[in-house]
């Protein structure tokens, strides 16, 4: 049986912070009504997948998945269960906001086979937290993620944003001090992106907010860089760090270009080189469900090019481009044709090539963009 990797779009959101462009609504009358869909579609997609795929890992995103009740949370993993071959230790993660969770919540959480919690901490700075609009404080930061370790959570991930507006470098490496006092064994850490459509976005255009320069945001990504490896933690994506034996396998299917089904409005899925992603309504998602099991807004056949494009570009952000695969799965012209350029990288030490494996080095991950581009 094959490996499928399952993410659950969770669209409910206590507010809408500023640079959020995720799928997520503050109004949620349709909660209920949601969770029994999200369910006909699991065995609308079960009927279809489970004599081929067991389940390795799951993922609720969102939204805000800690902000419902825990007993949904529970019925959407048993129903997971019932409609297919889960495989042995499952991976089970959810993305948890401070100020949505108490410790008995958190407590209910792992009771219902959450395994892995992925908290959006963002800053442990109140003045950045308030920029952000995050209903939470340093506090309540500090409580979620000792509180889930005290109910026995083992497996807590944390996300930060860097280079926020004003952001001085002093304030940044004060919230990287402030994670390693705290029982945190994977970190997500990225810089702030400026997306269409945000409140951020018209914000920075009115004139009213000025982001800081690329040059500094790369210093700021450097420093995060030196400080999490100095204190042990290894960096095996762009912009993830984890203790050894801690990388979050659902994010390493999709960087190692592993088959995912995506449940929930706005997700996506790529299964049999296929690509195809929902409808971003809520309304739209339950009529889509309820008339026809799915609520797929669009399909996209993969080809050969755009699969190595794909496979050559995640691997390398990730932990590693591995030859042998790689070559058993496209043949080697990829290699050949990219030859002179990837002796020119490993010169300038931007990769290490040794033992069939293409990895960044810091220097790479820094620049990683621009030469990602330049491979033919
Ligand atoms: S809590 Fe997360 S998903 Fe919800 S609006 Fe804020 S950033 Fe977006």
């Amino acid at each position: 049986m094959k490996d499928l990797s399952v993410y659950i779009h969770i669209p409910f959101c206590d507010h809408k912070c500023i640079y959020c462009d995720f799928y997520s609504l503050v109004s949620y009358d349709n909660e209920n009504r949601f969770f029994e869909i999200l369910k006909k579609e699991i065995r609308h997609f079960s009927g279809l997948l489970q004599d081929e795929y067991q389940i390795p890992t799951i993922f609720f995103g969102g939204g805000t998945p800690s902000f419902v009740d825990v007993a949904y949370i529970s019925s959407v993993i048993s129903e997971l269960k019932q409609s297919f071959k889960f495989k042995n230790k499952v991976e089970i993660t959810l993305e948890t906001n401070p100020g949505t969770v108490d410790q008995k919540k958190l407590e209910q959480f792992l009771d219902a086979g959450v395994n892995r919690l992925s908290v959006g901490i963002q800053s442990f700075n109140n003045d950045e937290l308030k920029f952000l609009t995050r209903i939470h404080n340093e506090k309540t930061a500090i409580e979620t993620v000792n509180g889930a370790h005290q109910v026995g959570f083992e497996n807590i991930s944390i996300d930060l944003i860097f280079n926020l507006p004003g952001q001085s470098r002093e304030s940044w490496i004060n919230n990287l001090e402030k994670v390693i006092e705290l029982p945190v064994k994977h970190i997500s850490a990225y810089s702030l992106i400026l997306e269409r459509g945000t409140i951020l976005n018209k914000m920075v255009l009115d004139g009213r907010i000025k982001m800081q320069d690329e040059d500094y945001d790369a210093d700021l990504y450097e420093t995060t860089i030196d400080f999490f490896i100095k204190n042990n933690f290894i960096q095996y994506e762009v912009s993830n760090f984890c203790k050894r034996g801690y990388e979050c396998r659902h994010n390493l299917a999709y960087w190692k270009h592993k088959e995912y089904l995506g449940l929930g409005p706005s997700a996506h899925s790529f299964i049999n080189k296929k690509r195809w992603w929902n409808i971003s309504s809520l309304k739209m998602y339950i009529n889509s469900v309820e008339r026809i099991g799915n609520a797929i807004l669009n399909t996209e056949q993969l080809e050969y090019e755009q699969l190595l494009d794909e496979f050559v570009m995640l691997n390398l952000r990730g932990s590693g481009l591995d030859i042998h695969e790689l070559n058993s799965k496209f043949g080697a012209t990829w290699i050949s044709k990219n030859g002179s350029y990837l002796d020119k990288l490993s010169k300038g030490n931007y990769i290490t090539n040794s033992n069939n494996e293409i990895k960044f080095t810091k220097k790479g991950y820094l620049i990683c963009d621009e030469i990602l581009i330049n491979f033919k």
